[in-house]
């Protein structure tokens, strides 16, 4: 199990009060405001930690660059995809690639 692993599997056990805590301290460190692919709308939205949230609610529409990989909270959990604005959660695009077995794009 990674660190990701183990995190999510913590906050699962985690009342609701702590996990609602942990989320906008991991939200307070997010830097896709910072990103060329962040828009307005997902600024306007308050949408961010969309690799723990998931795919931004129609507010993103096309990839162009993702820093993720220089975001903390990519480092400290251990992430390995990128793009969670358009993808999915690092939780999804895990399983998919485990269905697939492949990488998309
Ligand atoms: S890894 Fe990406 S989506 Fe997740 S908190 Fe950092 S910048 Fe935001
Ligand atoms: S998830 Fe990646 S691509 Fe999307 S806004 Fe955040 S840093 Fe940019």
């Amino acid at each position: 199990m990674d660190t990701f692993e183990k995190t999510m599997k913590a906050m699962k056990d985690m009342p609701q009060a702590e996990v609602t805590k942990a989320v906008e301290g991991l939200k307070a460190k997010c830097i896709c405001g910072g990103c060329p692919t962040y828009t307005n709308c997902a600024k306007n939205a308050k949408e961010l930690l969309f690799c723990a949230i998931g795919k931004s609610f129609m507010c993103i529409p096309a990839e162009k660059q993702c820093i993720c990989p220089n975001c903390p909270v990519a480092k400290d959990l251990d992430l390995k995809n990128k793009f969670f604005c358009t993808r999915g959660a690092e939780k999804a695009q895990r399983y998919e690639h485990s269905i697939w077995g492949t990488k998309m794009i």
